[in-house]
């Protein structure tokens, strides 16, 4: 199941007029496979993942997630739909400070229904995933900030999603954690065959992507220049093409 944007087109109020932050961006990410997002601060990487999270509604376009068009959907049919589909990374962590790893991924599953054993065992299977299976009773400020991150990822794979959106997950840590918390999304990615988004600022983690795609003024241009480019079986980018545009707001 993947991750389809269509022709997406956002804007947000800004003064007298409106400030387009997304601009015609049609993007595709099959399932199992990672595709890294790149470009200036300000230049709308944070709003694509906003719109792929249903988050936002987007002006213009389709955003299909697992095979769902969003644009049907009404406000507690997209939260359900997030809750169920989607999981989300931010570049803080935001775990509860009273609650130990096992626990922050326990209360994500707490509306699911799924049984408290079941629930239970997919956490600590989890956070084995993430190498983390000795921590599981430990609170946020007994683990190093790499590890607070892996709890993060952990949590946001709770509920299977299909779709994986992370922003700048790397951003806290120093290259080498940055460098394993990458390898650790790329792997997990492939193991749980989700259609992950990342964002990020470290060029030198783009290796592990199967592509990379970036964003300048709101619009998308595929990543040229050294680098695995698009693997078999990668999406394709649509829409306009733009080169040297200033960045807005550094
Ligand atoms: P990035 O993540 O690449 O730094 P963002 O997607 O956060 O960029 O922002 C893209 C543009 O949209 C920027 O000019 C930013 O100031 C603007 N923007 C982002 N969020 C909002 C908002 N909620 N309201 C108004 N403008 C916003
Ligand atoms: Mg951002």
């Amino acid at each position: 199941m993947s991750l389809l944007l269509d022709d997406v087109t956002l804007t947000y109020p800004d003064g007298d007029g409106r400030l387009t932050a997304l601009d015609a961006v049609s993007l595709t990410v099959p399932a199992g496979t990672l595709t890294a997002v790149v470009g200036p601060s300000g230049s709308g990487k944070s709003s694509l993942l906003a719109v792929a999270a249903t988050l936002v509604t987007p002006d213009r376009g389709r955003v299909v997630v697992a095979g769902t068009d969003t644009g049907t959907l009404g406000p507690a049919a997209k939260a359900e739909l997030r809750r169920g589909r989607i999981g989300i990374v931010f570049q803080q962590p935001n775990l509860l400070p009273s609650l130990s790893a096992l626990e922050q991924l326990q209360v994500m599953a707490h509306l699911s229904g799924r049984r408290p054993r079941a629930v239970r065992d997919r956490a600590l299977e989890l956070l084995d995933a993430v190498d983390l299976a000795g921590q599981a009773h430990r609170r946020p400020h007994q683990l190093s900030g790499g590890q607070r991150q892996r709890v993060n990822i952990a949590r946001a794979l709770m509920n299977e999603p299909a779709v994986l959106l992370v922003d700048e997950p790397t951003s806290a840590l120093d290259h080498e954690r940055g460098a394993a918390v990458m390898a650790l999304l790329a792997r997990l990615t492939e193991e749980r065959g989700t259609a992950t988004v990342l964002v990020t600022h470290d060029r030198a983690h783009l290796g592990r992507a199967d592509r990379t795609v970036t964003v300048r003024d709101g619009r998308l241009t595929e990543e040229a220049g050294p680098g695995p480019g698009p693997g078999p079986g990668a999406g394709t980018v649509t829409g306009p093409v733009v080169g040297g545009a200033a960045d807005l707001t550094v």
